[in-house]
């Protein structure tokens, strides 16, 4: 079956890390009132490439919904046709148009929330800034029920942290809201969290294990429990290259998580 394309019209692009490539964009839908989605889901970009193949990419979205807008979180692709069409001024000034369908995927948050560890290297922030956005609205009712929320997010370098003024000033204005970024080549002046994010994460889970007297690992969910009746008191969200997503979720199983808690979305 054929999917329904939209037009989306650049009305914002800015680069947000020279050194990374990365481009932050911000997208309308002209014809469109509302377009309707979940904070982590993605959408898929359609342009025809130098050899007038036509070439679809999937793009998580930055933003929660917001209207006929939505953002886009993109680094450029060495050699990649994507990324560098809509990172070239010719291609994508301010203005121009790309065709999408969309939204898709299941990377959403668990209702009713849960206290969570969202965790992402690279562009995989995009759907995190999704959640964040839909979670601590900056206007309307915050939607955390006072979880805690941690961001663990992964980069080499300090100038890659992409939307880190957005974090940091969230984490000042929530208390649930925890933004720690770490760094696997840091600078010597560099005073927050060095090396891989799987190592914060398994820091977290032991210490909240500890406050809360849980047992470490967890024990074994009865595998007769039917999926609508399986409850949990924390979920990991991961994003990012499968290196890291496999990573994260072979310590959290190490840890007895139940692979219900672990939500993912792999960029490669
Ligand atoms: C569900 C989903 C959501 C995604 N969301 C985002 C997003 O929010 N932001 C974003 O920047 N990307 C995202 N991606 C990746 C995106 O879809 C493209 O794969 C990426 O932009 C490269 O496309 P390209 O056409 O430039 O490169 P291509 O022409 O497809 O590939 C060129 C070369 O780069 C390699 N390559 C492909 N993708 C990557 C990658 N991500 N990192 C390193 N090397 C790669 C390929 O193996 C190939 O050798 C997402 C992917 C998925 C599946």
């Amino acid at each position: 079956m054929a999917r329904e394309l939209y037009t989306a019209r650049l009305a914002r692009k800015d680069c947000i890390s020279e050194s990374a490539q990365c481009f932050h964009f911000e997208f309308v839908l002209d014809g469109m009132e509302r377009f309707q989605f979940a904070a982590g889901q993605f959408i898929s970009a359609v342009a025809q490439d130098q050899n007038g193949k036509l070439q679809t990419r999937a793009y998580s979205l930055a933003s929660a919904a917001n209207g006929n807008r939505f953002d886009l979180c993109v680094n450029r692709v060495e050699e990649g046709f994507f990324s560098n069409h809509l990172a070239d001024l010719p291609d994508m000034p301010v203005g121009a148009t790309i065709q999408i369908h969309g939204p898709h995927g299941h990377f959403v948050l668990h209702e009713p929330v849960t206290d969570s560890i969202l965790v992402a290297t690279g562009t995989g922030v995009a759907p995190m800034r999704g959640y964040a956005q839909w979670l601590f609205p900056a206007e309307g009712q915050d939607r955390s029920q006072g979880r805690d929320i941690w961001l663990v997010y992964g980069t080499r370098y300090e100038t890659d942290l992409y939307y880190r003024a957005e974090f940091e000033a969230l984490a000042a204005r929530k208390p649930n809201f925890h933004y720690l970024p770490t760094l696997s080549r840091g600078s010597e002046d560099w005073t927050g969290l060095r090396g891989y994010v799987q190592d914060h994460v398994a820091r977290i889970v032991e210490e909240r294990a500890a406050r809360l007297g849980l047992p470490l690992p967890v024990p074994a969910v009865d595998p007769a429990t039917p999926p609508a009746e399986l409850r949990f008191g924390i979920h990991a969200y991961i994003c990012g290259l499968n290196n890291m997503v496999s990573g994260v979720r072979e310590r959290l199983t190490a840890f007895g998580w139940n692979r219900k808690q672990i939500v993912f979305e792999r960029y490669d």
